[in-house]
């Protein structure tokens, strides 16, 4: 199953490499300084990471300034409840969470997947308990072959051995290449995956009725997880939640 979304190959190329490294001293994630551990961050960088705390938006997750009690939800949810039904992050999409995921993502730092995956445990804790499976956002077959491995799979599959929970890596799918969102606006973003992706075939009975939590590595405007959530609502799924690394805060945004 696992093997359909990441590609069996490429990851025992990795693993070989990560042996490899494992003999070497372990470097910090961000600025490859000596550090205890292997996927650590050293504490000069941990120390820079905008870990977003609360109060949040109950529903999209958005940092408040200032508590606004219970249940509240920020401006834009008010005004257009979101087809998910929860979103939460890690941290801030800034300079060093852009840098930390570009890392993992294209280049060689695999690594941070169980650092990653136990940050996402703390950031998500509400929402893990209240779920039947975790689900990657899918990449397009292309780009699959071009990246070698799916960032928010491997987010999946590594929050997963933390947790009682499944992994099901294959159960949405991209019908369509769709181009690269940096650059667009939020509405161009939302036409851009609006129908990009659907519940695959052999999960059409499974998912009726259950509570699904979507993993990605960076929620920008929240297009391409609210395009997830549509499709699995409207296959049936009971709730749908979504959990980043990273999530875009615009500096105007953190009032109600
Ligand atoms: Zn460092
Ligand atoms: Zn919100």
């Amino acid at each position: 199953l696992r093997s359909v979304a990441l590609g069996v190959r490429p990851l025992v190329a990795k693993a070989a490499r990560g042996l490899l490294k494992a003999l070497l001293p372990p470097r910090c994630l961000k600025c490859g300084e000596g550090v205890e551990a292997q996927g650590d961050l050293c504490p000069a960088c941990w120390r820079q990471i905008d870990f977003i705390a609360e109060p949040l938006c109950e529903i999209c997750g958005l940092p408040f300034a200032f508590g606004a009690g219970e249940g509240a939800v920020c401006g834009a949810c008010a005004r257009k409840r979101p087809h998910f039904d929860r979103a939460r992050a890690v941290m801030r999409y800034d300079q060093l969470s852009r840098d930390l995921i570009l890392a993992f993502k294209h280049a060689d730092r695999l690594d941070a997947a169980p650092v990653f995956a136990a940050w996402l445990g703390r950031a998500g804790q509400g929402l893990l308990g209240n779920c039947d499976a975790l689900a990657p956002v899918p990449l397009h077959r292309f780009r699959l072959l071009s990246r070698r491995y799916n960032q928010a799979a491997v987010l999946a599959i590594e929050l997963a051995k933390r947790t009682d929970k499944p992994v099901l890596p294959d159960l949405l799918r991209r019908l369509r290449a769709t181009p690269s969102q940096g650059g667009l606006s939020a509405r161009e973003r939302r036409t851009n995956v609006r129908g990009a992706f659907a519940v695959r075939h052999r999960y059409r009975d499974w998912v009726v009725g259950r509570r699904l939590l979507l993993l990605d590595d960076v929620m920008t405007t929240g297009a391409t997880i609210e395009a997830c959530a549509r499709a699995l609502k409207q296959a049936g799924a009971a709730s749908v939640d979504a959990l980043t690394i990273a999530r875009v805060v615009h500096a105007d945004a953190c009032t109600i």
